[in-house]
């Protein structure tokens, strides 16, 4: 068996991935004919290649790497944990420390009333836990009937087939028999591209409302939950208007229908407060957690419980649990970088002055021809790209043509912005200084330069 390294050609590199390591999201064939990039190393905000290119990650790995690249503090940790105790469950009576530890600290992160963990391995095994639990605390309530999680389009909520039909991704569903039963999906508050001639705030009202609608169609005996990012994350960074989440709050309020916030990308400072729910002024009764929660450097999940909820559900035995669940390692590592987050001021140096900085800069992104909104909230943001700003057109081309041309110069000028259809987004690690975010600034602006010099070349400045 050969050894494979950093120091093999790039191109044997991708070869041997393309013949042997199937990649998610992505099309087989297209990695083997123009092969993956590989990454080798990153620091901070920026990613090392193999053909040694400084790239600056704008996602935060997938919106995961809050405090940043290279943090040897974590690695110890994990060195000294997997020393003393590699593994070991807390099935059936048994615990230790890191889960203690980590619960407690979650527990005092927490909104009041939340003192309570169940952990996962991932954000979508997090929200499998939730689908279960929530249904489970409503038959151990007496009302067995309650089944129904209603959940909206264009959400994303993991990609397991319980998370996976929670979230509102066609292409998702269309692909292995998805959504499970009991699954209902209402609109977003996407304004931009399906708010027509409202103004933001009557068309947020609007769709809050459509939960209620949804509620009172099919009664609210059979309504278990409603489950959304306080800000929606892959599905492009959508900002709902103002109206939207206390709209939201209060049918939930009205018809005890349990609220669970998706914090995996929103949660650890992403929006300048520790979760989201606190940036939106909501009042869930779970939170799905993952992501920043380790920073990516562990896999570890977990949904953090309402007092009531734990209190019914821990009444009796609760069938459900994951080998990894409440990993020592994963546990330790998260705990590390919580106290990171905290003791070095990251998320308060957020709020205060980055994302101001990021926000002000993102903004004025709108002089460009091809921009027609720019969306920020803490260190997550998206533009719309469009061909006429006044008429808030999309392309002419498919849905995801531009974005993804967009994209492609990004990734040649060393700079990792995802497209989502035609909105460009970001999410770059919290570290970012502010020296960081104009070269992120002046990166996104050359190639959204080539971008709209490749569209007017092609005539693909086009409304359809
Ligand atoms: C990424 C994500 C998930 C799924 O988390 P995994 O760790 O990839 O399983 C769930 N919810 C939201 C909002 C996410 O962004």
């Amino acid at each position: 068996m050969n050894a494979i390294t950093n120091h093999m050609p790039t191109a044997e590199l991708q070869a041997l991935d393309a013949a042997h390591h199937m990649h998610p999201f992505t099309t087989g064939d297209e990695i083997a004919a123009k092969g993956a990039r590989v990454i080798t190393g990153a620091d901070g905000v920026m990613l090392r290649d193999s053909d040694g290119n400084q790239i600056l990650d704008a996602m935060a790995g997938l919106w995961c790497v809050n405090i940043g690249y290279g943090r040897h503090e974590l690695a110890e940790v994990a060195a000294r944990q997997m020393r003393e105790l590699p593994y070991y469950n807390t099935f059936f009576m048994t615990t230790h420390v890191p889960a203690i530890a980590l619960s407690q600290r979650l527990a005092e992160l927490a909104p009041e009333g939340m003192n309570h963990v169940f952990f996962a391995g991932s954000g979508s095994e997090a929200n499998d836990t939730n689908i279960r639990m929530v249904r489970t605390y409503w038959d151990m309530k007496g009302k067995p009937s309650k089944k129904v999680i209603i959940s909206r389009h264009n959400a994303y909520h993991g990609s397991s087939v319980g998370s996976g039909s929670l979230g509102g991704m066609s292409g998702m569903h269309a692909q292995g028999g998805m959504p499970i039963p009991d699954i209902h999906h209402i609109g977003q508050p996407n304004w931009w591209a399906e708010g027509g001639d409202m103004t933001p705030e009557d068309f947020g009202l609007m769709r809050a409302q459509e939960l209620e609608q949804a509620i009172n169609e099919m009664g609210e005996d059979r309504v278990a939950a409603f489950i959304a990012e306080p800000v929606q994350g892959a599905g492009g960074v959508i900002v709902p208007p103002s109206t939207y989440w206390p709209e939201i709050q209060r049918i939930c309020d009205k018809y005890e229908i349990l609220l669970i916030a998706d914090e995996v990308i929103c949660g650890f400072g992403r929006t300048g407060e520790w979760f989201g729910s606190t940036t939106m002024g909501i009042r869930p009764d779970i939170m799905t957690i993952a992501k920043g929660l380790s920073s990516g450097y562990q896999p570890i999940g977990g949904s953090i419980v309402s007092d009531e909820i734990a209190t019914v559900i821990n009444s009796g035995e609760f069938n459900h649990g994951y080998t990894y669940s409440s990993h020592p390692v994963a546990s330790a590592v998260a705990l590390e970088n919580l106290r990171i987050l905290d003791e070095e001021g990251i998320i308060t140096k957020v709020r205060e002055t980055t994302a101001p900085y990021l926000k002000s800069k993102w903004e004025a992104l709108l002089d460009h021809p091809l921009v027609g909104e720019a969306n920020i909230v803490g260190m997550m943001g998206s533009i719309v790209l469009t061909p006429h700003k006044e008429s808030r057109a999309a392309f002419k081309s498919d849905v995801g043509t531009v974005g993804y041309i967009c994209r492609e110069r990004c990734f040649a000028n060393n700079l990792v912005m995802r497209h989502v259809g035609d909105r460009m987004i970001i999410s770059p690690p919290l570290v970012i200084t502010e020296g960081e975010i104009d070269t992120l600034i002046e990166r996104a602006v050359k190639s959204l330069d080539e971008c709209h010099a490749t569209l007017k070349r092609d005539g693909m400045m086009v409304a359809g």
